[in-house]
């Protein structure tokens, strides 16, 4: 049997050959790997909700 053993994230279903890289990758913050709701369309910054995207506007893009 020489299948080969991948470790997926189950927050973002990326892959990894080792368990070790898996972990390292998990203990990132997932802010973009997580399926964003909304992006801004100034600087493609990912938002669960569009009070948080409406936000982020106003204060950086004066939007
Ligand atoms: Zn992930
Ligand atoms: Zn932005």
């Amino acid at each position: 049997m020489d299948a080969q053993v991948v470790f997926r994230c189950d927050a973002c279903s990326r892959e990894f050959e080792t368990l070790e890289a898996r972990r390292a990758h998990e203990a990132e913050p997932h802010l973009i790997a997580v399926r964003p709701g909304f992006t801004c369309a100034a600087c493609g910054a990912p938002f669960r909700t569009p009070s948080e995207l409406a936000a982020h506007a106003r204060a950086l893009h004066s939007l």
